[in-house]
């Protein structure tokens, strides 16, 4: 699909940034807030969606990377839920040889130095194939990049040359929404640190060589009560008193395993603190802020996908003696699926490009979280009804969308973590 060529630029960009720029303007503004919005308006007017050559070629690229690389091999990994190790290898090493390994990174690590538009795209177009094969389409996390010293041999570079892989910790079996909750802890012990506690859901945990641990490291008191500083540390796979188990069977990703992760006893020096110790909070706001727009595009790539299956099953199935799509209770179900679509699309390619124009964008990506997400539960379970019975068994791949697109809303920030996001941002400043 090529949406954002030509017109669209003529057409959407108005709107989209004046909604922005007038809710943010319901108190009467003062001179500098006056020219700030003048400097903004004036970005406004230079904002198009029109693709470049090379962002044309980074979407044709990744979508038949998918269509060759990755949708070949997504029956097998449904039937078994494993991805084979040949497979996995594979994928990287083609991935290495298109230059998009680690494209996510700064070409001066070396990675591809996409902006955040371009990686948008880049995921908007993974998102169509099945995230465990996807996974080794290798996107290490950014907050790498806060590795100093030796961590940079050691983490850095090797994970963007793709030599070794990372999993991210965060959440708990007591702190998911609420990650300052978290239980898991590490204390001084002479001139190391001693981690007790246990992680679930860590995604990509059977594959990762080393894992980005966010930890608790004391307890401030503030007029709002007790508040735990967060360290985060670099956890090899390996290190003694550090185990990593099986987790728990979803419905969602066949194959994209989340595993758990126990801490008992286990010792690290100050060189495994990522960034600075107490940290955690600064870094991972730093790094971690637009993992969401990831979520976002992926659902639009896979709801696309979805859709096209809808749209040819709408013309070719025959009911009652002519084509369902031409029953307006069909027809009609297309039409706002479309719509739906492409205003997810257009909400998270507006995210990304206020992140690369250094605007503020929490609200909007929450916005694109919340509402690619949700549109994708319903573009998939649309078309599953589109299907009639067929859409519920395995023989099309529209039951795994349907039962994949469930937990979009609650990783990376459940919709109701997003929906706080986007209404504190506009509420805190009218003190409410
Ligand atoms: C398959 C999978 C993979 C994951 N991968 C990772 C990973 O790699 N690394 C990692 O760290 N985490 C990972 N997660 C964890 C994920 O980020 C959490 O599941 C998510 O943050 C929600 O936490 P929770 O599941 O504990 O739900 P809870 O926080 O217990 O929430 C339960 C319900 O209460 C609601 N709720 C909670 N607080 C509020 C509030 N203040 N206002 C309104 N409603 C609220 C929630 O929206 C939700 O509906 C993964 C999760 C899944 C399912």
């Amino acid at each position: 699909m090529s949406p954002h060529k030509g017109g669209f630029a003529a057409t959407c960009r108005r709107p989209i940034m004046q909604l922005s720029l007038e809710t943010g303007s319901s108190c009467a503004p003062d001179a500098s807030t006056v020219a700030v919005l003048a400097k903004r308006r004036q970005k406004v007017e230079e904002m198009h969606f029109g693709l470049t050559e090379e962002q044309d070629l980074i979407v044709s690229t990744v979508r038949a990377f998918v269509e060759n690389e990755i949708y070949p091999h997504e029956d097998e990994v449904e039937r078994t839920g494993e991805v084979p190790d040949d497979v996995a290898e594979a994928i990287k090493e083609k991935t290495k040889e298109l230059g998009f390994y680690a494209c996510n990174f700064p070409e001066g690590v070396g990675g591809a130095g996409l902006g955040h538009l371009d990686f948008a795209l880049v995921e908007r177009e993974l998102g169509r194939g099945s995230m465990a094969l996807t996974h080794f389409f290798g996107r290490p996390q950014n907050i790498l990049m806060a590795c100093k010293d030796d961590q940079i041999e050691r983490y850095l570079m090797p994970a963007v040359r793709g030599e070794r892989m990372d999993a991210l910790a965060m959440s708990e079996p007591e702190a998911g929404s609420d990650v300052r909750g978290m239980k898991c802890t590490a204390k001084r012990d002479g001139g190391d640190w001693v981690i007790n506690g246990t992680k679930h859901f860590i995604s990509g945990a059977d594959h990762a060589d080393f894992f980005i641990v966010f930890v608790a490291t004391g307890v401030d008191e503030t007029p709002r009560g007790p508040k735990k500083r967060i360290t985060t540390f670099l956890v090899d796979r390996g290190t003694p008193g550090f185990e990593v188990r099986d987790g728990y069977k979803s419905v969602s990703h066949r194959g994209y395993k989340n595993m758990i992760l126990e801490f008992d006893d286990c010792r690290l020096p100050d060189a495994q603190v990522l960034g600075e110790v107490d940290g955690g909070f600064a870094i991972m706001n730093e790094w971690l802020y637009a993992t969401r727009i990831t979520v976002a595009t992926m659902c639009v790539g896979r709801a696309r996908r979805c859709f096209d299956l809808a749209l040819n099953y709408a013309a070719d199935r025959k009911q009652f003696g002519q084509q369902i799509g031409k029953f307006q209770g069909v027809s009609f179900q297309i039409a706002d699926m479309i719509t739906e679509i492409d205003a997810a699309d257009y909400l998270t390619l507006a995210s990304a490009w206020r992140l690369d124009e250094g605007l503020p964008a929490n609200r909007e990506i929450a916005s694109a979280k919340v509402y690619a997400s949700e549109m994708l539960a319903r573009v998939t379970d649309t078309t599953l009804q589109i299907f009639g019975g067929m859409g519920l068994m395995d023989d099309f791949p529209v039951e795994r969308f349907w039962r994949d697109a469930r937990v979009e809303r609650i990783w990376d920030g459940t919709s109701e973590i997003q929906r706080h996001i986007i209404s504190r941002d506009l509420l805190r400043p009218l003190n409410a």
